[in-house]
């Protein structure tokens, strides 16, 4: 996925952003099933995961999806929109690993940011957002965004488990069918 997603970033940035994206895993055991995304102070995007994330995964088509709707919420700006919204309690994301031999300041980067995210907040219209750009995404690196949907039948957000509100499962089912439906019929590539 890295290289796709990449490569549609630099494609679909409305603004100047990284697009070099680097992945990193946070292996502590007894997390949650958790993803999240973020900018280093240099503002290059940063995507997490837990290794339990990783365990609940059943097929790569699910882990494709999760990182591309968590790539889509760089690509589509959804972190510099959000600066405002709440930040309430702390999750200390402590003990990554990188998943590409990143370096300490990665970690460091991704441990603070987990120290303020607590509650991190996209609004339902930025889920849906991002689960359409992440499928198209997928859809591009080779990956059955329908079939990795269907990690949704048992995380209810693998995303953005933090939050307080969510789009249904039904509304993010139907917007990575359509995602697929106008990508099949050329409507978006
Ligand atoms: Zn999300």
């Amino acid at each position: 996925m890295e290289p796709a997603v990449e490569r549609e970033c630099v494609q679909r940035r409305t603004q100047p952003i990284n697009c070099d994206f680097q992945f990193v895993v946070d292996d502590r055991s007894g997390l949650e099933p958790n993803a999240f995304q973020t900018v280093d102070s240099t503002g290059r995007p940063i995507i997490g995961f837990t290794l339990s994330l990783i365990g609940e995964a059943r097929n790569a088509d699910e882990l494709a999806f999760v990182i591309g709707h968590e790539a889509s919420h760089h690509i589509l700006g959804h972190i510099n929109r959000k600066t405002s919204a709440a930040t309430v309690g702390a999750v200390i994301l402590g003990g990554l690993a990188s998943a590409y031999g990143g370096d300490d300041n990665v970690i460091r980067t991704a441990q603070d940011f987990g120290a303020q995210f607590g509650a991190r907040y996209y609004s339902k219209e930025w889920e849906l957002e991002a689960d359409y750009l992440g499928a198209i995404i997928a859809l591009n690196a080779g990956f059955d965004p329908e079939h990795g949907a269907q990690f949704f039948a048992r995380i209810p957000d693998p995303g953005d488990k933090i939050l307080g509100t969510h789009p249904s499962r039904a509304a993010r089912m139907s917007q990575v069918a359509r995602a697929v439906a106008d990508h099949r019929a050329g409507r978006v590539r």
